[in-house]
């Protein structure tokens, strides 16, 4: 962890980079008017009550150093690792068909072990006021901070309390990237699976003016050769957001995925399928990371789970199932700082603890001969779908066997 922590680059001379590339240039993307580059306001207009809650969520979900708050929806956020059983990982399937079989360890672990540097900046600014020196963390943080004070003001308005009034999961994915996912990144560019267009560029939200700030087109990753297919939401090319489809192909279900239609956020071969993938994706087009532990966030009605993969150490996590509602139907401050840890898991994971890495997925010994081509050959976008791959066998020659043929005679007589 400490070695985590020495890579973290924190000098002042940051302060005097020129305003030129990526994040650096950007204006602050706040609501408030008052806000505009290196001069948002929202460090001392943050309400002291909304700190101090945001502190005792810190203590409680991130640290556990109290009591569980069920009633306000507030209790440990953990991670846990997966190892694989088995898969169809060496086979041409398209996501909604992967299989993967996989057993938990019995212990977890906090999320924090993931988010040092994001934990560290939180607890900094609630318990000392400090604001981040570097220019990237305080704008990260003041994504937070912002997000919190306006949902707080907009109360039931806002369109994240209004969830279950939408029509389905899609209108449901929709909202969450435009109202959370979008407005906790440092930038609000996302895209959607062009499948899903429904409305134009309007939001599903009940506020009729409201547009989206993302766009629709071509989500497809993987290799044809492989697990591939189309996600639902990429944010900034980097993070993966993705509800579970009703499975083609499975076996038994729990009651728990009866319960839910077929359909279970853990354990979900699906999104294990995607996440792996769209690691080694992230480690191809990223190889300078400080680390290879990429995040894809799971969607089913208003709960949310995360995956992990490391596709250096071949480690696999998968979180608790996380509430986006408190059971009074408000805006989860857990859900929230969770997700914003997540959404910016570039500027704010430390990359796997060591206590992980030894606790492998097998995920390289399952699919040896096809390794290379996870490893090598992934891409985003124009994957091609698994149609194609029914094609294939299309061309193969037709037998017309003894059965076949005795019927065709009958038929000519
Ligand atoms: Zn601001
Ligand atoms: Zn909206």
């Amino acid at each position: 962890m400490a070695s985590n922590m020495n890579k973290r680059k924190r000098s002042d001379d940051r302060e005097h980079e020129p305003p030129s590339t990526g994040i650096l240039s950007r204006t602050c993307h706040c609501v408030s008017e008052r806000c505009s580059e290196g001069q948002c306001t929202i460090f001392s207009d943050f309400p002291v009550d909304l700190r101090n809650r945001l502190f005792s969520a810190i203590m409680t979900s991130f640290l556990d150093t109290g009591p569980p708050l069920h009633f306000l929806g507030i209790g440990p956020v953990s991670i846990t690792t997966l190892s694989i059983d088995n898969c169809n990982g060496e086979e041409p399937y398209a996501f909604c068909d992967a299989y993967c079989s996989v057993s938990r360890q019995e212990k977890r672990y906090l999320l924090a072990e993931l988010f040092e540097m994001g934990i560290d900046i939180l607890i900094n600014y609630v318990k000392s006021e400090e604001i981040p020196r570097s220019k990237k963390e305080r704008i990260v943080l003041s994504k937070l901070l912002h997000f919190l004070k306006n949902s707080e003001e907009k109360g039931e308005t806002d369109p994240l309390q209004n969830l279950d009034k939408l029509e389905d999961q899609t209108e449901i994915n929709i909202v969450l990237a435009n109202h959370l996912f979008g407005k906790l990144s440092s930038t609000p560019d996302f895209l959607m699976d062009i499948q899903g267009k429904q409305k134009g560029d309007s939001c599903p939200c009940l506020s009729p003016m409201c547009k989206v700030t993302g766009s629709f087109g071509d989500t497809s990753v993987g290799n044809d050769q492989v697990w591939h297919g189309n996600l639902d939401i990429i944010v900034k090319n980097d993070l993966a957001i993705q509800s579970p489809k009703e499975a083609e192909s499975q076996g038994v279900k729990s009651p728990v995925e009866v319960k839910k239609g077929g359909k279970c956020l853990q354990k979900n071969p699906q999104l294990i399928a995607e996440t792996i993938v769209f690691s080694f994706l992230q480690k191809q087009k990223h190889p300078e990371s400080n680390h290879y532990m990429f995040p894809c966030i799971g969607i089913l009605d208003t709960e949310m789970v995360f995956y992990f993969y490391d596709s250096e150490h071949d480690v696999l996590l998968e979180s608790n199932r996380i509430s986006l509602l408190t059971p009074d139907s408000n805006i989860s401050i857990v859900a929230v700082v969770s997700a914003w840890l997540v959404v910016n898991y570039r500027f704010l994971c430390s990359g796997l603890a060591d206590i992980l890495k030894p606790e492998k997925a097998s995920f390289f010994s399952k699919v040896k001969s096809k390794l290379s081509v996870y490893q090598n050959q992934l891409r985003l976008g124009k994957v091609r779908s698994a149609e194609q791959r029914f094609e294939k066998t299309n061309k193969f020659p037709l037998i017309i066997g003894p059965v076949a043929d005795r019927l065709k005679e009958k038929v000519d007589l």
